[in-house]
């Protein structure tokens, strides 16, 4: 269990929360534009194996473009593309951070998410960035946007 309150128990959950709010209906390659030649699911085609996960990490909404060959997911070209944490525990912290009601200290929500303090200082970086971007471009703060760069 990573967080006590989570907004979604897995991992792929998270992924399909996530590329539905990045992509509503239809998935777009970010590089090339396609959409209708279609994606290879690179979920299937698992990470290297550690030894934390032997069989190797699925890479959950992971894509690989069938144009122009660029593998990509929710993140990319975001200010949360390259974050090595999970996406379950991506959108937890983009949640919590973006609730105005509350505030955080890097203690207690690296306790809450369940990653290192350095974790939670470039997840907070982060979502602060993509909160900028959607600022800049009058989106609605309170819409989990993720924004392109
Ligand atoms: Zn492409």
């Amino acid at each position: 269990m990573r967080f006590t309150n989570p907004p979604f128990r897995s991992e792929e959950e998270a992924s399909q929360f996530l590329d539905r709010m990045r992509w509503r209906d239809e998935v777009t390659c970010p590089r090339c534009g396609n959409a209708d030649r279609g994606f290879y699911d690179m979920a299937q085609a698992r990470g290297v194996a550690s030894q934390k996960s032997p069989k190797g990490k699925i890479r959950f909404g992971l894509r690989k473009c069938k144009i122009c060959r660029l593998e990509f997911r929710c993140t990319y070209g975001t200010p949360f593309h390259g974050m090595k944490v999970p996406l379950d525990v991506l959108l937890a912290a983009i949640v919590r951070l973006n609730n105005p009601y509350t505030i955080w200290s890097v203690t207690d929500l690296s306790r809450e998410l369940g990653v290192n303090r350095d974790t939670v200082t470039r997840l907070v970086g982060a979502v602060r960035a993509n909160s900028n971007l959607k600022r800049r471009r009058g989106i609605d703060h309170r819409e989990l946007t993720l924004e392109v760069t």
